[in-house]
């Protein structure tokens, strides 16, 4: 019997975010080439020789990148669209950075989420060139490795994942594509097994997806071909994200060793094995340590899974692994201070983790634990903070358990709210507004930082926010723009601000994780119950509404979003956790609403990506996802205008959901991907309030007026007048002041165009 100890892959940016700082610093051209590559190679290293030193055995390599692995591989393969051409003789580097991130005279490509994580992509495009291999990114961090005495497991995003990912090929051109994709893997996995890789881990996340039978054919003809391609080095192959879609054909596909998922489709992936069995003659690696979650395992309970998937196998030999790579966690807890010894008891980043998967392996192999007491510990943790106070919250046990349907619904429907509304309200047609933040210059930052530092009090800082939103007022006034934010310059991050009023969320010093390219997130840890216990909100929109005529508008985040952008407890369903979420927000939506303010936004961005990647599942989430957002804004008066916003996802598909959240109006992120939105709403009648962004906020370009009236004019043709609104693609916080005055000048302009036009041809 051997049972060997992995993990799918570990962080790769440094337990202090150290490769972001070398990466920047080359961008900014205060570190050189030399100095950087160097740089990296010893954060390389040393990774590698941490996990070693936690007692991993096989440590992966391939899971280091300079922005984006599917980038690496995308350069490696000399998929690299045509528009590049305009760079002039650049290096290895520059080429690589100017497809993640743009140059001067070319754009960047497109950067999507991997799957259901917050984590985003660089989107390969083919444009039917022809490719090669230009060297072998894996290769190099293997022999890297090895000279350093370090013998490891190298990893590739396997060939079916990267063409299903990559985007620019029709169903004919798909299979030319995969013709040339092929012989590059085989080429890369053959180099590292004569370098003495004894196995390739291959991930598939794609496999969980739903697989129609022609996609699970295509699959088996590739891993055909790819088998009878590198003979003689061993390949596992990695799923994870959810159980492995249609079991008893994928299994059999002629690879050495299957790693699944045990936590992410952990039932079906065991009743699967019960049902069909596992491959004798393959290598099972059982991905049983959460590498979604910041949690610690419960040691015995994870033991006996284990135990129950090697006997429902029938085999021996096993790899003991995480679910997924570790890059979704942050790198280790011994650095936090802040953090009350219950909650920090109870926390596994991906250090932790590799420990957790290292005693289960000593488990698996000898019977024994390594120390005694290991298992009582691991259950003490989970137990001191499941009997803690904070997560017995009876008050908000006993409200929920009061609620009602009607609690969940507005008592008057839309077409009967929009009349009265719009009495009570007397907007222009076309109204205009914003999405809530405006510029955070670097006063606001440097200001904040201070109060946050007590080199100044709360009471200048709050004289301070106050100025700028009363300067704010007077630029919207001059804008005349018609429904006004107060610009949120008390809030650094939008769920960072709501955690930090409410009961239940934590906030880690230096529990970083990759969100894109070198930047990072430090998600705020749910671990109670949450409550809300005072206005969080109020006193800021009610001192800018003071200030003019025109409505300002509430301005909060959903519960869907706090939920999805947060490190969530997992001893409770997450459909409860954003039930609390809601009720909370409901209570703050009160105290607006009691405040005199007529117009409040909840906006829900991260709604779209806590969807389930089977798409049986999406069902349950989006019920228990568009109740929680209607909890909290339901019960407010008719004359009451809820907005909602979302941005910066596939909007096509998911005009029902959005529907279903009774919002009165919803302004979206739409210009990138206008003309596409504008086509479904053709097909799908959407009746209420709807603004559809009309120019990019990542960008400083300022749009023209008649840029922006030729986009509002498309959009009339499916979205009637009555509800039209004008906004920009999101908040503005990123942009500087001078931009944002231009840009929204224009806006008005070319909204007020339209309303004079639109006057005459009435
Ligand atoms: N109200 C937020 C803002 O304007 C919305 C941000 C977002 O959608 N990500 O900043
Ligand atoms: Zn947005």
């Amino acid at each position: 019997m051997t049972v060997f100890s992995t993990a799918v892959g570990y962080p790769y940016i440094g337990p202090k975010r150290e490769w972001k700082r070398y990466v920047e610093a080359y961008w900014k051209n205060t570190l050189t080439e030399e100095a950087f590559e160097a740089a990296l190679k010893t954060l390389r290293l040393e990774r590698l020789a941490h996990q070693q030193q936690l007692g991993l055995d096989y440590i992966t390599v391939g899971d280091f990148t300079k922005y984006d692995r599917m980038l690496d591989l995308a350069v490696a393969f000399r998929l690299i669209p045509k528009r590049y051409d305009v760079l002039q003789q650049p290096t290895k580097n520059d080429l690589y950075y100017a497809m993640a991130r743009g140059a001067d005279d070319v754009v960047a490509c497109e950067m999507t989420k991997w799957f259901n994580t917050n984590y985003h992509y660089i989107v390969p495009e083919y444009e039917g060139q022809k490719l090669s291999l230009a060297h072998n990114p894996i290769l190099e961090q293997f022999l890297e490795a090895k000279a350093a005495g370090i013998q490891a497991k190298p990893t590739i995003i396997g060939p079916y994942t990267f063409v299903d990912l990559a985007k620019g090929y029709n169903k004919k051109e798909k299979a030319l594509f995969i013709l040339q994709i092929l012989p590059l893997y085989t080429q890369m996995i053959r180099e590292l097994g004569e370098a003495g890789a004894e196995w390739v881990q291959i991930e598939e996340p794609s496999f969980t997806k739903d697989l129609p039978a022609d996609e699970i054919r295509l699959i088996e003809e590739m891993y055909q071909q790819l088998r009878d391609d590198t003979n003689g080095t061993k390949l596992m192959l990695q799923t994870y994200f959810e159980s492995l879609n249609a079991y008893d054909r994928l299994i059999e596909l002629p690879v050495d060793g299957f790693g699944l998922d045990f936590v992410h489709g952990a039932k079906e992936n065991i009743k699967a094995i019960q049902k069909f069995g596992f491959p004798s003659d393959k290598m099972l690696s059982i991905g049983i340590i959460n590498g979604r979650d910041i949690w610690s395992v419960n040691l015995a309970e994870a033991a006996s899974v284990i135990q129950v998937v090697k006997q429902a196998a029938n085999v021996d030999n096993i790899w003991i692994s995480t679910s997924c790579s570790l890059q979704h966690v942050p790198v280790s807890k011994q650095a936090e201070q802040t953090l009350p010894d219950v909650l920090f008891d109870h926390l596994a980043f991906a250090d932790e983790k590799i420990t957790e998967i290292v005693h289960l392996t000593t488990f698996a192999k000898t019977g024994q634990w390594a120390e005694a007491g290991l298992v009582a510990k691991s259950m003490k943790a989970i137990e001191a903070l499941a009997i803690h106070p904070s997560r017995k919250n009876d008050r908000v046990a006993t409200q929920l358990a009061a609620l009602t349907p009607e609690d969940y619904r507005r008592d008057v429907p839309f077409a009967q709210r929009q009349q009265v509304q719009k009495e009570a309200l007397q907007l222009p047609d076309f109204p205009t507004t914003t999405i809530g933040s405006f510029p955070q210059s670097a006063q606001v930052k440097q200001t904040r930082s201070a109060w946050r530092k007590g080199d100044i009090s709360d009471v200048e800082y709050e004289k301070f926010i106050k100025n700028e939103t009363a300067r704010w007022i007077r630029i919207q006034e001059q804008l005349e723009l018609d429904v006004f934010v107060h610009g949120e310059f008390e809030r650094t991050d939008m769920v960072e601000y709501f955690g930090e009023h409410l009961t239940g969320f934590a906030f880690t010093q230096f529990a970083w994780v990759v969100s894109y390219g070198s930047r990072c997130v430090k998600p705020p840890i749910i671990y109670g119950d949450v409550a809300w216990t005072h206005p969080m909100t109020v006193k800021e929109v009610v001192e800018a509404q003071a200030l003019t005529d025109h409505y300002v508008k509430g301005m909060l985040t959903g519960p869907v979003t706090i939920l999805n952008w947060s490190f969530v407890r997992n001893d409770i369903p997450r459909e409860l956790v954003a039930r609390q979420i809601g009720y909370a927000i409901r209570q703050e939506v009160t105290a607006l609403e009691r405040a005199g303010i007529k117009i409040i936004q909840v906006d829900e961005p991260a709604l779209r990506e806590g969807l389930p990647l089977r798409e049986a599942n999406w069902s349950h989430y989006l019920n228990w996802a568009v109740e929680a957002f209607k909890l909290a804004t339901s019960h407010v008066a008719t004359d009451t205008q809820i907005h909602t916003h979302m941005c910066y996802c596939e909007f096509n598909d998911f005009i029902h959901p959005i529907r279903a959240l009774d919002a009165d109006v919803i302004s979206l992120e739409t210009s990138r991907s206008h003309g596409e939105f504008i086509h479904s709403l053709k097909e799908n009648r959407y009746e209420l309030g709807i603004g559809l962004g009309v120019y990019d906020i990542h960008s400083p370009r300022v749009p023209d007026v008649s840029e922006i009236y030729a986009i509002l004019t498309e959009s009339l043709a499916v979205i009637p007048k009555a509800q039209f609104w004008v906004n920009p693609d999101c908040g503005l916080k990123t942009r500087q002041e001078s931009e944002t005055i231009a840009s929204l000048k224009n806006m008005v302009a070319a909204a007020k165009k339209l309303r004079e036009q639109h006057a005459v041809t009435n």
